[in-house]
């Protein structure tokens, strides 16, 4: 049986990177998928792929995660079209080239810019989802922070901060939620090939000494972390809450 059968699925920032290559997994696992992003005719031609492939599994939603309202609007289309909510995968984010700026550079705004989008958004997420969820008894919610989330140094400070966030937001609604049976995790990317990391993988320089950094030599693809999230939103992680995964091919071992 495939892994995500009779399942549906909320994904966030699926219009892109690793969004979309989990968006397409999930339907491939026998999932049905609501794929949402702020960019409209991106999540838009993921889905219409995922159409292509398997029939009637994906539709897409723009969705700005900071705005509360709109969570609501997208659950209940979710509910409308596939009749619950099974996974949550907060994944939209930002970062590239302002997610590396240093301390002097970013002002107030752009600091409350990564804690809202990147932070501030999973609470919403879970929030809005929650109740949803209860009524199925069980739920499975992942979040994506970075591995900027559990050391310095990886990103600037804001960036950090944001992920840092997401880390113990996963924790205290795992602990809050286990007796409803929902399950929280978080996820900890390293560096991967996405419109993210463009700024760095684009320029030999700095790909190069970014690779020094990591024990496995290479940079990750979306599909590497999908797999796993597709692991932790499956039933075959049903014991796992409250944890944190990382994958950088090593680089916060050292
Ligand atoms: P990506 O290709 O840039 O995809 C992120 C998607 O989220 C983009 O389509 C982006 O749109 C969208 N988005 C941004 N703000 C949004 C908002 N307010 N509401 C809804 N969607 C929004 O990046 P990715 O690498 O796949 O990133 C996915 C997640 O992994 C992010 O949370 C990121 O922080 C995390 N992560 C990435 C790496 C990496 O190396 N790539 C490492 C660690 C963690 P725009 O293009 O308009 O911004």
């Amino acid at each position: 049986m495939a892994r995500l059968e009779g399942k549906v699925a909320i994904i966030t920032g699926a219009g892109s990177g690793q969004g979309a290559e989990e968006a397409r997994l999930f339907a491939k696992e026998g999932a049905k998928v609501v794929a949402t992003d702020i960019q409209e005719e991106k999540v838009k031609a993921v889905a219409d792929e995922i159409n292509a492939q398997y029939e009637g599994a994906a539709i897409a939603m723009k969705h700005d995660v900071t705005d509360e309202r709109v969570w609501q609007t997208v659950i209940e289309e979710a509910v409308a079209k596939f009749g619950k909510v099974d996974i949550l995968i907060n994944n939209a984010g930002i970062g590239g080239a302002e997610g590396f700026g240093k301390i002097d550079d970013v002002d107030l705004a752009g600091w409350e810019r990564f804690m809202t989008v990147n932070a501030t958004s999973n609470f919403l997420g879970i929030k809005s989802v929650v109740p949803e969820m209860r009524k199925n008894g069980k739920g499975s919610i992942v979040n994506i922070s970075s591995m900027a989330g559990i050391v310095g140094g990886a990103a600037g400070v804001h960036y950090t901060a944001s992920k840092g966030a997401t880390r113990l937001l996963t924790k205290g609604a795992a602990v809050e939620l286990g007796s409803d049976n929902i399950r929280v995790n978080s996820v900890h990317p390293g560096f991967i090939n996405t419109p993210m990391t463009s700024v760095v993988l684009d320029n030999p320089e700095m790909k190069a000494t970014a690779l020094k950094d990591i024990p496995l030599g290479i940079v990750g693809e979306p599909e590497d972390v999908a797999y796993l999230v597709l692991f932790l939103a499956s039933d075959e992680a049903r014991f796992i809450t409250g944890s944190e995964y990382i994958i950088d091919g090593g680089q916060t071992a050292r």
